[in-house]
């Protein structure tokens, strides 16, 4: 779609280890077999399950892909040529499929290199695009707090260097972690000029307690808020926090029964600022581009918005992005 592509861009919501293209996931594992690596049962299964198509019964399945996924961009060369690759599959096609990127990523450490230098490995490849793209650090639900508490640390002495980072997520499995030992520590990096997204209220599992503990920390965007219930959606509305929204992922991880279903609807109606997103392309198989013919394509294959309203949410999706003026 001509429209489409000439729609400028941004995308705020992309996970870097669940966007490697499949292409080059394969040739990492041809790398990592090369390098003397064990391709374990797991790592073979991963493998498999992401070259023939994802199917999931429920999100909790989701997140047992990525140990495979894990296995192969365990070293510094290994995360330099994903994150290449998934920026350029976003920023170096012809047209991109967006003007600028955000790009999120969990620390790691393995026996090859020590979360420090993953982080650096990723800001490399990100600040040789040129202000095209930033990194967004994600802390995992599943962290200790004290690892919650030190890589928000590490976020903001790499904002402080002047690296290319403009915001803290927290992400991870929905149902994992204590909320209100995090809260605050997520809430610091405003302090160092950060900006803060969280996935909230993501299951229908994801309680008041823990949406409003999460919401205390003033974060800047939502990552999907499918189950708000009318107390925090009063919050989010009153707040106009913007919603990333990722309308595939959410259709194949089943919090949502059908496109038709998907709250994006319910907060346009109310005129809340949204931006499509396409959360995890390797498993989804998704691209920025197929997000938005989503929002076009009458139903019931997609919502029948016309293409005005299209490149309004574009328009004011771009303005939701962590950058400032001066960076
Ligand atoms: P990484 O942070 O670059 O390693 O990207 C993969 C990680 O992102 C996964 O291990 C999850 O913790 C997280 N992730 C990806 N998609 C989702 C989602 O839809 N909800 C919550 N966490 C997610």
């Amino acid at each position: 779609q001509e429209f489409i592509k000439a729609l400028p861009k941004a995308e705020v919501h992309a996970h870097l280890n669940g966007c490697i293209p499949l292409a080059c996931l394969q040739e990492l594992a041809r790398d990592h077999a090369f390098n003397g690596g064990s391709m374990t049962a797991e790592v073979q299964r991963g493998l498999a399950v992401l070259e023939t198509g994802v199917v999931l019964s429920e999100i909790s399945d989701f997140f047992g892909l990525f140990p495979a996924i894990y296995a192969l961009t365990s070293t510094p060369p290994a995360v330099k040529k994903a994150t290449q690759a998934v920026l350029a599959s976003f920023l170096s096609t012809s047209p991109p499929q967006c003007q600028y990127i955000e790009l999120r990523t969990t620390p790691r450490k393995t026996p090859h290199m020590t979360a420090e230098e993953y982080l650096s490995t990723v800001l490399d490849v990100i600040e040789s695009f040129e202000g095209r793209a930033a990194l967004i650090l994600s802390v995992d639900r599943r962290m200790s707090v004290d690892d919650v508490s030190r890589y928000v640390e590490l976020a903001k002495t790499l904002k402080r260097e002047g690296r290319a980072i403009v915001g803290v997520d927290l992400c991870g499995d929905p149902l994992t972690g204590n909320m209100e030992d995090f809260a605050p520590i997520l809430a610091s990096v405003h302090d160092a000029g950060l900006k803060l997204t969280l996935h909230i209220a993501e299951t229908p599992q994801n309680d008041e307690p823990d949406t409003l503990t999460l919401l205390s920390a003033k974060p800047d965007r939502l990552g999907h808020a499918t189950f708000l219930t009318p107390a925090a959606q009063a919050i989010v509305r009153r707040e106009k926090i913007p919603v990333e929204i990722c309308l595939t992922s959410n259709v194949l991880c089943k919090t949502v029964p059908s496109l038709q279903d998907h709250h994006i609807s319910d907060l346009l109606l109310h005129q809340h600022p949204v931006v499509i997103c396409t959360d995890d392309t390797l498993p989804f198989r998704n691209s920025l581009f197929e997000e938005y013919a989503l929002l076009l394509a009458p139903p019931p294959l997609g919502l029948g918005f016309a293409e005005v309203e299209v490149e309004r949410i574009a328009r004011e999706g771009m303005g939701t992005t962590f950058r400032s003026t001066k960076d």
